[in-house]
Order: C-alpha cells, then sequence, then structure tokens
C-alpha cells in the first residue's frame, strides 16, 4: 500500500475496489488511535424541524411527500430537551432540521445556543440546518454556534442535480466554504450507494473532504424510502461505507467521524464495525418517540425509553468495544 497514492482520484478508487482491504482498515485504526485516542464522543441531537422546502430525491422530508408527518418544536420544547440531554451527560448538542424557513425565523436557534452556554459554556452547539445566508450564518457564530454540518452529499455535479431538482453543487461547496468562513467546526460528508454513484465518484467526495480540510464528515450507506422517487433502489452497502469510513480517516488524521445513524439502520453489528475502521463519535436522536417518528429521512426502527437510559445503552455499547464514552 502506498499512501501518497490516496491524494489521487486513480489511487482512491485502486483501494476502494481492493481485494483485501484489511491493510487499509488497520491503517486507518491505528491512526484513529493514535491521533483521537480511545474516546468516543456522544452527540445528542435534537430534530426541530421535519418541515423542508427542499425536495432531495433520497430524503423522506422532502417537500412532495405529502405522507410525511410534519411536526415544527416550539423553542421551550427544544430548550428543554436540550438541557434534559446536558443534564443527562451529552457534551454536544445538535440542533438539526429540515430546511423550514419558518421556524429559523421564530429564533428559536437562537434562544437555545443563549441558554445552553449560560448554563455550560463548554457544551458545544453544532447546527445542521442546510444552507443559510452568510448573515444567518454569521449571527449564530456570534451567539457561540461551534460548529456546522452539511453534508455535500456528493461532488459529481450531475448526480448532484439529479437528486437535487434546481440545485448545483457548486453552491453547496460554496456554502461550506462560508461555514468555514464564519470560524464554525465544520462538517461535511456524503452518502455510499447513491444510484448512479461510481468508485471514480466516490474518490471525488473522499477528496473533497481533503480539500474541504473538514473538521468533521458524516459518511453513510444510502437508505431507500418508501414514499421517494429512489423508493425501488438497493441501499448503500456496510462494505463500501466501511472503506469510505478508513480512506476518510486516512486522508483525515484529525477529523471527527461519526458513525452515522443511517449505519445503525443496516444493523447494529454495523454500527460495531464502524468504530474499528476509524470513526470516534456516534449521534444519539434525544426527542420524544412521537417525533422521532415523524422525523423519517429514511426509514429504520424506533425504540424509544428515556434520555438517560438510551445514553446508558449507547456509553455500554462503546464500552463493550473496548473504549471510552465521553
Ligand atoms: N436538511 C438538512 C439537515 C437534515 S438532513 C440538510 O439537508 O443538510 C440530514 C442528512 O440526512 C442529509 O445530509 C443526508 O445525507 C441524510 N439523508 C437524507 N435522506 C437519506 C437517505 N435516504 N439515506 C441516507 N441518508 C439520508
Ligand atoms: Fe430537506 Fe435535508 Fe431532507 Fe433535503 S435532506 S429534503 S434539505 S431534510
Amino acid at each position: 500500500m502506498n499512501i501518497d497514492e490516496l491524494k489521487t482520484k486513480e489511487g482512491l478508487v485502486k483501494a476502494l475496489k481492493a481485494e483485501d482491504f484489511s491493510p487499509y482498515t488497520s491503517l486507518a485504526d491505528k491512526i484513529r488511535k493514535d491521533h483521537k485516542g480511545d474516546q468516543v464522543f456522544i452527540r445528542a441531537i435534537i430534530e426541530y424541524s421535519s418541515i423542508c422546502v427542499q425536495d432531495c430525491n433520497y430524503c423522506g422530508l422532502r417537500t412532495s411527500n405529502a405522507d410525511a408527518q410534519r411536526y415544527r418544536m416550539t423553542k421551550e420544547e427544544v430548550c428543554r430537551t436540550a438541557e434534559k440531554a446536558v443534564e443527562a451527560g451529552y457534551r454536544t448538542i445538535v440542533l438539526q432540521g429540515g430546511e423550514d424557513p419558518v421556524f429559523l425565523r421564530q429564533g428559536i436557534l437562537e434562544e437555545t445556543i443563549k441558554r445552553v452556554k449560560a448554563k455550560d459554556p463548554e457544551v458545544a452547539i453544532t447546527i445542521s440546518a442546510g444552507q443559510l445566508t452568510e448573515t444567518e450564518l454569521k449571527r449564530l457564530r456570534e451567539l457561540g454556534a461551534d460548529r456546522y454540518l452539511m453534508k455535500h452529499e456528493t461532488a459529481d455535479p450531475n448526480l448532484y442535480s439529479q437528486l437535487h431538482p434546481g440545485m448545483g453543487v457548486g453552491d453547496r461547496i460554496e456554502g461550506l466554504w462560508q461555514i468555514k468562513k464564519q470560524g464554525f467546526e465544520t462538517g461535511s460528508g456524503f452518502m455510499v450507494g447513491l444510484p448512479g454513484q461510481t468508485l471514480e465518484i466516490i474518490a471525488q467526495d473522499l477528496l473533497l473532504l481533503k480539500k474541504l480540510a473538514c473538521d468533521m464528515a458524516g459518511i453513510g450507506p444510502f437508505i431507500p424510502h418508501p414514499k421517494t422517487p429512489l423508493a425501488n433502489e438497493k441501499a448503500g452497502s456496510l462494505e463500501l461505507t466501511k472503506r469510505c469510513l478508513a480512506l476518510a480517516r486516512i486522508l483525515l488524521p484529525d477529523a471527527n467521524l461519526p458513525v452515522t445513524t443511517a449505519l445503525g439502520v443496516l444493523s447494529q453489528e454495523a454500527m460495531k464495525e464502524a468504530f474499528s475502521c476509524g470513526a470516534n463519535v456516534i449521534m444519539h436522536k434525544v426527542n420524544d418517540e412521537e417525533y422521532r417518528r415523524a422525523y423519517e429521512l429514511y426509514p429504520g426502527k424506533i425504540q424509544v425509553t428515556s434520555i438517560e437510559d438510551e445514553r446508558r445503552q449507547v456509553e455500554d455499547l462503546i464500552k463493550s468495544l473496548g473504549r471510552i464514552p465521553v
């Protein structure tokens, strides 16, 4: 294996289709250990709105899906959920939602940032609200939001435009540079196994993460949603997703790489395996059951107990892998 080769598209394609990928996995695991240690960060994710004006072909919340259950949390609900998550031990709150301009106008993200930071400035806030304007980003950053997550989804211009009618990947990438410019820790990422995606495109995805020098990268399998145009497509494979994760770790030794929720949809085992391919973060939903069911980007099993119990379960899973939950 030649690591320098991984800086090129051809080298990455060769690695992605290697008959024996195990040397890459071992290297990724070693780099993860050397650069990030054995800690696994557990992030609490609050999905504040299932209303979305976008129409991404793969997503259950797309505006054309008339069967989606729509909700918009109130200021009190979001703040209270964030506070409960912090009380349960979470040190990062991720505020995510569909692109919902009405929610954004209500100032709820701002209020939540203020309240969480007033209680404990050390708790990190991540926003994942889609493409915002420079002014909106600046305001959230000034109030103390630390990180921003917006996956590029696919780096291929044609595939991007097919999946996002009327949109271009250039704007998405420009948006990511803007996020960086505002001083956020910046997260991008992509889906693995999108219909029409080739290994060359995945290589481009990985090179884009490197070019952006992402602080975080969410890489997860595409999961078909029955109420979308991609309903009859195949889900992304676990093996290819693991390979992408490992290569991302080799290219970005210091990045935070989550095991995505979509991977958990494939299986619990899949999630565990991803931790040996370079991952060092896990996101866990903390909303009540009703909202969790409604926030269906892709179908998956939902088992809700309590914020505290679920956090303990995630900690146990991490400990069972010989890692340290944080
Ligand atoms: N609306 C915001 C954040 C919510 S969507 C945004 O789009 O940026 C969060 C992520 O869910 C997206 O970035 C996408 O990668 C992922 N997603 C949506 N539908 C999916 C599907 N069918 N399979 C896998 N991931 C999906
Ligand atoms: Fe909306 Fe995000 Fe789903 Fe696209 S991926 S439809 S922007 S929630």
